[in-house]
């Protein structure tokens, strides 16, 4: 499923930590001012009073941090992708706005109307929870188990959210060309099965209040606070459950671990309970005859649970299912109650975005495509595109020379290498063929009848592709998104228009300047080709190993140094109950790989772009040289404030490391930097022992 098939530079933007309110007051409707443009490397946000071979991440980002608190709306404030995307952000409303009251095209009315129907706070107050209603009085004409795979098929096809498991259409991982249905483990409202399993206090605690988080929200829904109570106890019983049963982020990303081909009458003897041709009849899903079940033990484990449980435990869980899969988009109680726990406790937000940053981005995701065709017209010019082939040509030469010089790789690795290397495609801006959305009904008085139809919509466009050949030119994240992207099954890489803006890519700044920001960037997605994941997959994006035994071992050495290292790191400090939490340095390992690649080959095609001029990296500009005007510029990207909550919460659930370790990992194990910034052997920052994968 996509979640498994794509590798970002930043965290994919999760709803659970963007919670935002349907208060209203004057700038909850539209933005007070319009936010400033970045500064690429800006001597300001360095604290100088640090040394730099000690601490580089508080040398180049200290006073930043210092001067930069979070905002009460945001539980992270990152200098570089928390800025652009708010930016982005005003950008985008400006056209919503402006479609929403005065649409000139169809398009603009479809998303000007949507945008409007997320605003009009008062129909979502006067409709309270009817939403959720009608699925309710569907739950509750279950007569048994047997009963249940008909009713999820048909929840969703009405775009209701349903837990259980994750059912859709993706690439075959063995074969690329051939799109499969797969099955994969959900069904748990927090943010980790970790959440669930973890044996200390704290997370005790987190149990105990997502426990009475339920109550209360079956309680405004209308149950008395008795049965609130024993519903929200089910539901935490069954989650528990299938969060045992769950495989863990960092076994999933073993591409072997999420591989199982099952025919569906294999797949009916391994779940006797759960009627799947009920099921995918149901759906509405084109005839299959075998699927990628990615998850078995977690199939069997729910087969035992639907032989076991009541059907009244079943009916609390998809309540609560339904009701908390539609919280945010509810009446203020109910927005209110799920911003707390879901926010405040789990996230440590103090208090909601203002209501036009959230429609603006549910409408985003809704339509993005749409939006987006006007958006890059006025914000991503056609030069901006050929600055940028440019520098992936040139990213693309470094990392060929890396490879050939690579010390521990055998000649026919090193060519295998470097072919897939030669068969990356690269997506610059936004897509070649808009998606067509004709087909999404709009109502400009229905917020949530809108996202049930956008949901409908979405999985019958997933569904279609069964069968069907690849879609290579189709993109998987919108045109303003402070994002970018590699996908291994497509062997591409991919910069949406909303990260090709300062400071990430200046066309008035510096080479180093430039290649310390997007260059790492660009040789960051290139190099989750070739990390713990990506090197598994070979240039057609197919499972395959093309690497020899002996590499691989050399190899996979290599990746446990990073993963050692990073496991060393420390996320989350130790605080009141809750113990120190240290960087996953195996659930890590992809992102950290390409952040250490990234900055060596982005360096290496600095080298080469200063030498084509006559200049070097020991020239000077403002004081510092061309070789730290790169650093610099690299760490800023990473320059942050996030709550202690989120930092905990990440170092579960995110792939990339917090932005200190993003900067000081990568930095130790590249000796240029040392160098640089003339420091000694042995210090910090330039160890004695250090690791290199690529
Ligand atoms: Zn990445």
């Amino acid at each position: 499923m996509t979640k498994y098939l794509l590798a970002s530079v930043f965290l994919v933007a999760a709803g659970a930590i963007q919670a935002q309110s349907p208060a209203v007051s004057q700038s909850d409707t539209q933005p007070t001012s319009e936010p400033p443009a970045i500064k690429s490397f800006d001597p300001s946000a360095m604290d100088t009073s640090a040394d730099p071979c000690t601490d580089f991440y508080q040398y180049a980002c200290g006073n930043w941090v210092k001067n930069n608190p979070i905002p009460s709306d945001q539980v992270r404030w990152a200098r570089s992708f928390s800025q652009v995307a708010e930016r982005n952000r005003y950008l985008l409303w400006k056209d919503l706005d402006e479609a929403a009251k005065d649409p000139k095209t169809p398009l603009q009315k479809q998303y000007g109307d949507f945008y409007a129907a997320c605003m009009d706070t008062a129909t979502i107050e006067k409709k309270g929870i009817g939403p959720v209603k009608s699925s309710w009085a569907e739950i509750a004409r279950l007569k048994s188990a047997k009963e249940i795979p008909g009713l999820l098929a048909e929840l969703e096809n009405q775009g209701t959210p349903d837990g259980f498991f994750d059912f859709e259409v993706g690439q075959d991982e063995k074969d690329s060309s051939s799109q499969i249905a797969e099955l994969y483990q959900g069904g748990i409202s927090l943010p980790d099965r970790d959440y669930y399993l973890v044996d200390n206090k704290h997370y005790a605690d987190v149990r105990a209040e997502y426990v009475k988080h339920m109550t209360r929200m079956f309680t405004l829904a209308g149950d008395t606070p008795e049965r609130a109570a024993q519903e929200a106890a089910a539901v935490m019983e069954i989650e528990t459950a299938m969060a045992k049963a769950s495989m863990s982020r960092t076994e999933l990303r073993n591409p072997e671990n999420r591989y199982h081909i099952y025919t569906v009458a294999d797949l009916d003897k391994l779940t006797p309970g759960f009627d799947w041709t009920v099921y995918f009849t149901r759906s509405g899903i084109a005839h299959f005859d075998s699927l990628n079940v990615g998850t078995p033990d977690f199939f069997k484990a729910l087969n035992g649970m639907l032989e076991s449980e009541p059907l009244g435990t079943w009916k609390s869980y998809l309540r609560w299912q339904v009701l908390h899969g539609q919280a945010s988009d509810l009446s203020k109680p109910f927005f209110d109650e799920n911003f707390d726990f879901f926010s405040r406790t789990l996230a440590g937000q103090q208090e909601p975005q203002p209501r036009w940053k959230m429609c603006t981005r549910m409408t985003d995701e809704a339509l993005g495509e749409a939006v987006g065709q006007d958006w890059v017209k006025q914000n991503f010019p056609p030069e901006a595109k050929q600055s940028m082939d440019k520098l992936v040509a040139e990213l693309e030469k470094s990392l060929g020379d890396d490879i050939r010089t690579l010390p521990w790789m055998s000649d026919s690795t090193k060519q295998a290498a470097e072919q897939k290397l030669a068969m990356i495609r690269n997506n610059i801006g936004y897509p070649e063929k808009w998606r067509d959305y004709s087909s999404v009904k709009v109502s400009r008085t229905d917020l949530v009848g809108n996202l049930h139809h956008s949901a409908v919509y979405e999985r019958n466009y997933n569904f279609a592709k069964l069968g069907k050949p690849v879609d290579e030119k189709e993109w998987g994240m919108t045109p303003p998104t402070v994002n970018a992207y590699y996908r291994w099954a497509f062997n591409d890489i991919n910069f949406p228009a909303g990260i090709l803006q300062p400071p990430f890519f200046d066309f008035k700044a510096d080479p180093a300047v430039n290649f310390g920001g997007i260059g790492v960037v660009i040789g960051h997605e290139m190099t989750h080709g070739f990390d713990d994941q990506g090197s598994k997959f070979d240039g057609n994006g197919n499972l395959r190993e093309w690497q020899t035994p002996e590499d691989r071992k050399a190899f996979t050495e290599r990746t446990e140094c990073v993963a050692k290292e990073y496991d060393g790191f420390v996320a989350a400090p130790a605080q009141g109950d809750a113990p120190a939490q240290h960087v996953n340095g195996h659930l890590t390992l992809g992102e950290n790989t390409a952040d250490n690649g990234g900055l060596r080959i982005a360096y290496m095609a600095l080298l080469d772009a200063l030498a084509s001029e006559g200049k070097s990296v020991d020239e000077k500009i403002d004081g510092f040289t061309e070789a730290q005007r790169y650093f610099i510029s690299f760490a800023q990207v990473w320059c942050q404030n996030q709550t202690e909550q989120l930092a905990r919460q990440l170092s579960l659930v995110d792939p990339h490391s917090p932005g200190k370790w993003r900067v000081n990992g990568s930095v130790q194990n590249f000796d240029e930097f040392g160098k640089a910034f003339g420091c000694k052997k042995g210090q910090p920052m330039y160890p004695v022992n250090s690791c290199r994968v690529w």
